[in-house]
């Protein structure tokens, strides 16, 4: 068992920052932990990686619980914090040897690490001359100095530019192919570019818990689509996974579908098929996106 939370509670003060959370991550996957800004994420990866302890219930890495057995459950997890502390005056193999030191780490290792994580034309370069891209990979190569077999990474791609995104995701993905990667976000689109699953919160609870393909396929999306004349709703209920068709006026119709793959090239090769012209065609509350506020709004 990678990860186990049991009925975890996290109070500051009078604040519930946890609210009975539960979960479990079984084997190597990429796993989004998916809230809007104060919902609990980061409380939650300072108790898996034993900065600081839940007010109740248990959590253990790798079998190990991260209050009686600490020792060995922060050997079993790299962890990348929200605003990475990085002494910007350090060589890049300067920073990792150092830590390595402090963690008895055999210095061979560097160099597999800077490969591995890409930062070989950058290791040259002190940490203040790096792009916060490359920041954000020394961050990842000293969670990953001990080799753990699960890495936390509190939101990793926020602030990065379009092609630094693209690339510490690519990196990511790579990583969890061998090792469990729990990461939170607050944007949908980096679960669904990079997870295997996502774990919703909200006011420190719980609210969804899927496979992202489950997601996909439990969320409905409409289809408003004019034709140049009259068509059967029964006619266009042959569309795949359509569940209603609603002709709302005139030529113009509704057509809802049980998934939230985006359904408009189907209604297309439909249409041409079928001699049907299309006048208009639009997607209405499809994205997972939507998903997502309506399980976290007010
Ligand atoms: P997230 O990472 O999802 O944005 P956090 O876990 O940082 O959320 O915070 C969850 C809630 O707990 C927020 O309301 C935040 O203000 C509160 N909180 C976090 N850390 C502390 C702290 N050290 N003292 C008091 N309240 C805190
Ligand atoms: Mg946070």
């Amino acid at each position: 068992m990678s990860i186990k939370v049991e009925q975890l509670t996290k109070v500051y003060g009078t604040q519930k920052a946890l609210n009975n959370v539960s979960f479990e991550v079984k084997k190597p996957e990429i796993v989004g932990f998916l809230g809007p800004n104060g919902a609990g994420k980061s409380t939650m990866m300072k108790i898996l990686t034993t900065y600081i302890n839940a007010t109740e219930g248990s959590a253990s890495v790798n079998g190990h619980d991260v209050v009686t057995n600490t020792k060995a459950a922060q050997q079993s997890v790299g962890y990348l914090p929200e605003h990475n502390p990085l002494y910007l005056d350090m060589y890049v193999r300067e920073y990792l040897a150092f830590n390595a030191r402090i963690y008895n780490i055999d210095s061979a290792r560097i160099n597999d690490i800077v490969e591995l994580t890409g930062l070989t034309p950058e290791a040259h370069k002190t940490i203040g001359q790096l792009s916060k891209g490359y920041r954000q990979r020394v961050g990842l190569a000293n969670a990953l100095l001990h080799n753990p077999d699960v890495l936390i990474l509190d939101e990793p791609t926020t602030g990065l530019d379009p092609n630094q995104l693209v690339e510490i995701r690519a990196l990511i993905k790579n990583i969890g192919k061998e090792k469990t990667v729990f990461l939170s976000t607050h944007i949908m689109q980096e679960v669904e570019a990079m997870c295997d699953r996502v774990i919703i919160i909200n006011k420190g609870k719980i609210v969804a818990d899927k496979k992202l393909h489950e997601l996909r396929e439990s969320k409905e999306q409409t289809v408003i689509v004019e034709f140049d004349y009259r068509v059967e709703d029964a006619f266009l209920k042959q569309l795949p996974k359509v569940k209603t068709v609603v002709n709302t006026h005139a030529f113009v119709y509704e057509i809802t579908f049980t998934t939230s793959e985006d359904m408009r090239s189907y209604v297309f090769d439909f249409a041409h098929d079928n001699d049907l012209k299309i006048l208009q065609l639009n997607q209405k509350n499809a994205s997972l996106e939507s998903l997502f506020r309506e399980l976290t709004a007010e």
